[in-house]
């Protein structure tokens, strides 16, 4: 008998194709819904009798999958897991598989994206410019920051972090710090980036790039004493995660021109279709593209869909969280 899976957000056409050659194979679309009970429950009643999980943005722990009784691995099209209970899954012996690497690269040109567009107000100006503001040369009003050799501090010198460190080593002058839980000489060394406690980053940073995972100890990282510790003239940006910002603190820091500006790729609540944040100038915001080009997300949905059937065939899949 046919192993059974579960494909609960989009995933390319190729791939859906492929699992059907090889499983049974059950599509949910459990609608964004303010009622949570019903999209668990409809994840409740879909995996009872499944094998295999595979797709993104869905919060999965007790509630959603206390059903499944032949659950072997949820293959997440994604590398960020902080949507999974981990807890509950090792418990139940359940495989959480994910795609690291295969993001990267894009993932720091998003982030270099955002840090380019709110240093010079790229976004904010082009709306300027559109609406038939610009009747003479621009004035100071205009002004943005410059980039090049400018202070750069990576929070997370993880795989992304370490890919924006070197597009801002090699390709601005920019002089890197980092911080993390520990020193990664290894990686720092080949952009002289320096080693630093989070308080004294946020002090010497003109621009800050939060790339951590979000866990328990990186949610709210950055909150209102932690913006009291940045330079006025200093730029944040975020492609991490966007509870390890306290987003309140946040659009006080930028209403307040604690900060220059913010580019931001993630949010605490997502999607966004409304937030304080909007109403400010000095912010760029990106509805979570980070990953988000043709040829990632290929990669993505392939590295993912070899991930579930490495281990529904009883092998290891390449990349897993535990
Ligand atoms: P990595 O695991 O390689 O990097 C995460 C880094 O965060 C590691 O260096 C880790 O340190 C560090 N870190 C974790 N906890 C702390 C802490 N408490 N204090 C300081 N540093 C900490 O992951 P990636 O670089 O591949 O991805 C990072 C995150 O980016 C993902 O988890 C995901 O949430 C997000 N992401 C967002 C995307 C988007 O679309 N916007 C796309 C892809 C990823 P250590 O080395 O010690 O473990």
């Amino acid at each position: 008998m046919k192993k059974k899976v579960v494909i609960f957000s989009q995933i390319f056409p190729e791939f859906e194709e492929k699992l059907k050659q090889q499983f049974d194979v059950v599509k949910i679309d459990p609608k964004l819904s303010d009622q949570l009970g019903d999209v668990n429950q409809q994840i409740r009643n879909a995996v009872v009798d499944v094998h295999g999980m595979i797709g993104a943005g869905r919060v999965l722990g007790q509630a959603q999958l206390e059903t499944a009784q032949h659950l072997e691995i949820i293959s997440s099209v994604s590398v960020g897991y902080d949507n999974y209970d981990l807890a509950y899954l090792k418990e139940r012996g359940i495989t959480l598989a994910h795609t690291p690497h295969v993001l990267t690269e894009t993932t720091a040109d998003t982030a270099f994206g955002l840090l380019m567009s709110a240093a010079r107000r790229i976004a904010e100006l082009d709306q300027w410019t559109r609406q038939g503001q610009w009747q003479r040369t621009v004035a100071p009003a205009q002004f943005g920051m410059d980039i090049h050799n400018k202070t750069l501090g990576i929070i997370g010198l993880g795989h992304i972090g370490a890919a924006i460190a070197r597009r801002a080593y090699y390709g601005f002058n920019m002089n890197i710090v980092y911080h993390g839980r520990r020193e990664k000489i290894e990686v720092a060394d080949a952009f002289k980036a320096q080693f630093l406690s989070l308080q004294e980053l946020l002090t010497q940073s003109d621009f800050v790039v939060v790339a951590v995972d979000l866990n328990a100890q990186t949610r709210h990282l950055i909150s209102t004493q932690e913006f009291a510790l940045m330079q006025s003239h200093a730029v944040l940006v975020n492609i991490s995660r966007g509870a390890v910002i306290d987003e309140h603190a946040l659009y006080q820091a930028l209403k307040q021109k604690q900060i220059f500006a913010a580019g931001l790729d993630v949010f605490e609540k997502e999607p966004l279709t409304e937030s304080p944040l909007f109403e400010l100038d000095n912010i760029v915001v990106t509805p979570h593209i980070g990953s988000a080009t043709q040829a990632t997300r290929y990669a993505m949905n392939k590295l993912a869909y070899e991930n579930l059937v490495l281990k529904l065939n009883g092998a290891q899949p390449k990349y897993f969280v535990q």
